[in-house]
C-alpha cells in the first residue's frame, strides 16, 4: 500500500528566544520557578494605553538564525496584529509578522535530503492556562506572555516521519549552537505543529482525487512524539484515502502521547480569520541600518560544517555526529593541533577522564600514541596526567627517565623487546604464521609488564625489526 503513496510533511516550529527581557517590555524573560503572574507589567498584561517597544536583542537573534540558515534578510520588515480570542491572550491579538518577516527562504541540509524553509518570523508568546484538577474553572498565568517566540516554517519538503524527526533534531542543534535558545522541549521552549498529507503516485492518480486532506497535528513537544504522531496519521490517511471527500479540506488534530494516537480538534483557522493588519504601535524596521554583515561574521560554524570536516579527518559518521552535538568536545577539537584532531576526537568520545585534560596535555598524548598504541597504556597515561596535573611528556620522562626519543630508552626497549620475544614463543609463532593481532597482543603484554613505562611506538618498531631479523 505504501508504494502507491507519497507523503508530504511540513513543520512549523516555535522556539522561545533566550533574551534577557521579553519581546515588547522590560520584564525578565526567565520566569522559571517564579510565582504565577509575578513577572509581568502593564505591557505584557495587555493593559489599554500601553506601548510596546521591540527588543533589539530578539531581532538580532532572529536575524542571526536566518543568516545561519541561508535565509534572505529583506530590506524592510514589520510586525502585524494577529487577532484571535483566547483567555491566555489578554490583548485579544498577538503581535506577530504576516507578509514581511525578518527572514525569507533558507534551508536545512539533512542526510536524507534538503528541507527548504519558507520563512522565519518573530512574535510574542501567549500566557498559559492552568486547569486545577477537579475544579470547574481555569486560571491564567501571564508570566510567559510576551516571551519572544520564533516561528520557523518549512516548505512541505519532508517525505517521512523519520525525516521530520531528523529535521527537528538538526534545527534543535543549530539553535543551541547559535546560543539563541535553550530549546528545552520539556519546558516548552521548542514546540512543533506538523502538517501532513498523502498523495497518490503515478497510474492510480488518473481520474482520482490526488491528495488526502492536510492534517495539522498541534503542539508536539518531543522528537519521538513528532515521529510517532506523524506515523500514526500517515497510516490513517493512506487507509482511509478513498473515503476523503473530493473537496480538499484541512483538519486539525491533537496527539495523545499515552495512546500514540491523534484526535480531532477545532477546524484550523485560515489567514483571513485572523484579520491581520500592520501593528500601528511598532514602526517598520529598515534592516539596511542593522549591522547584518558584522552579525554574519560573528556566526559560529554550523553542525553540518563540523560533521563534514570531522569526516574528512577520518572520524566515522557516528563519531562526527557525537562531536558536532557536544559543545565541550567540539571546542576542544577546534583548538588542538590539526594533525591530532581525529585521534583526540576518538579519545574524548571514549574516555571521559580525557575531557579533564588541557589542550596541551591532549596534544602531547596524541603525539605519543600514533600507530595504534594499546588502549590501556593510553588510559593509564591519561589517568596519571589528570591525577598529578603533570603533562604527559613530563610523566614519560619521570618514569625511569624514559623520554621517548633518547638513546638510553632505545637501548632499554631493545633489551626488553628481546626479553618479550623469548617469553612469548607461542605468540611469536602465530605472528610468523601471519596471524593478525599477534603483534598487538605482544605490545599489550609489553605495556602490562612494564606498567606502561615503555614507549609503545618504539616497542612496536623494535618488535617488528627483531621479528624480521628472527625470520632470516
Ligand atoms: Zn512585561
Amino acid at each position: 500500500m505504501t508504494e502507491e503513496f507519497r507523503t508530504v510533511i511540513g513543520l512549523e516550529i516555535h522556539v522561545q528566544l533566550n533574551t534577557r527581557a521579553k519581546m515588547f517590555c522590560g520584564c525578565d524573560n526567565n520566569a522559571e520557578g517564579k510565582e504565577p503572574n509575578t513577572v509581568v507589567c502593564p505591557v505584557c498584561m495587555g493593559m489599554p494605553g500601553t506601548l510596546p517597544v521591540a527588543s533589539r536583542e530578539a531581532i538580532e537573534k532572529t536575524i542571526k538564525l536566518g543568516l545561519a540558515l541561508g535565509c534572505e534578510i529583506p530590506k524592510i520588515s514589520k510586525f502585524d496584529r494577529k487577532h484571535y480570542f483566547y483567555p491566555d491572550l489578554p490583548k485579544g491579538y498577538q503581535i506577530s509578522q504576516y507578509d514581511q518577516p525578518f527572514c525569507k527562504g533558507g534551508q536545512i541540509e539533512l542526510e536524507s535530503g534538503t528541507v527548504k524553509l519558507n520563512r522565519v518570523h518573530l512574535e510574542e508568546d501567549a500566557g498559559k492556562l492552568v486547569h486545577p484538577k477537579g475544579s470547574k474553572y481555569s486560571i491564567v498565568d501571564l508570566n510567559r506572555a510576551g516571551t519572544p517566540l520564533l516561528e520557523i516554517v518549512s516548505e512541505p519538503d519532508i517525505t517521512s516521519p523519520a525525516m521530520a524527526k531528523d529535521y527537528m533534531k538538526e534545527l534543535h542543534l543549530i539553535l543551541r549552537n547559535l546560543r539563541i535558545s535553550d530549546a528545552d522541549m520539556e519546558k516548552g521552549q521548542m514546540r512543533c505543529d506538523a502538517n501532513i498529507s498523502v498523495q497518490l503516485k503515478g497510474e492510480r492518480r488518473k481520474g482520482k482525487v490526488a491528495s488526502s486532506p492536510i492534517v495539522e497535528i498541534k503542539n508536539l513537544n518531543s522528537f519521538r512524539f513528532v515521529e510517532k504522531a506523524l506515523a500514526h496519521e500517515e497510516k490513517k490517511l493512506q487507509e482511509e484515502f478513498e473515503k476523503w471527500p473530493e473537496k480538499k479540506t484541512k483538519l486539525t488534530h491533537g496527539f495523545d502521547s499515552n495512546r500514540g494516537t491523534t484526535y480531532p480538534m477545532r477546524e484550523k483557522e485560515e489567514a483571513k480569520d485572523y484579520r491581520y493588519f500592520p501593528e500601528p504601535d511598532v514602526p517598520p524596521f529598515d534592516l539596511t541600518r542593522f549591522p547584518i554583515e558584522k552579525w554574519k561574521k560573528e556566526l559560529p560554524k554550523l553542525p553540518s560544517h563540523h560533521r563534514a570536516r570531522l569526516s574528512e579527518l577520518g572520524l566515522t559518521k557516528e563519531e562526527a555526529n557525537i562531536i558536532a552535538k557536544d559543545d565541550t568536545i567540539k571546542d576542544v577539537i577546534e583548538n588542538v593541533a590539526e594533525k591530532n584532531k581525529a585521534i583526540i576526537g576518538k579519545l574524548l568520545i571514549n574516555n571521559v577522564e580525557a575531557r579533564k585534560l588541557s589542550i596541551e596535555a591532549l596534544n602531547q598524548i596524541a603525539d605519543t600514541i600514533r600507530d595504534g598504541s594499546p588502549s590501556n597504556w593510553v588510559r593509564d597515561m591519561i589517568r596519571r596526567s589528570v591525577k598529578s596535573g603533570k603533562l604527559p611528556l613530563e610523566i614519560v620522562k619521570e618514569t625511569k627517565g624514559l623520554a621517548p626519543s633518547s638513546e638510553e630508552i632505545s637501548e632499554k626497549t631493545k633489551e626488553f623487546t628481546k626479553f618479550l620475544i623469548s617469553e612469548n614463543p607461542d605468540v611469536v609463532q602465530k605472528h610468523k604464521a601471519g596471524k593478525a593481532g599477534a603483534l598487538e597482543f605482544l605490545i599489550g603484554q609489553g605495556m602490562k609488564m612494564t606498567k606502561g613505562t615503555v614507549n609503545p611506538k618504539e616497542l612496536r618498531e623494535e618488535l617488528v625489526k627483531q621479528l624480521e631479523e628472527e625470520k632470516r
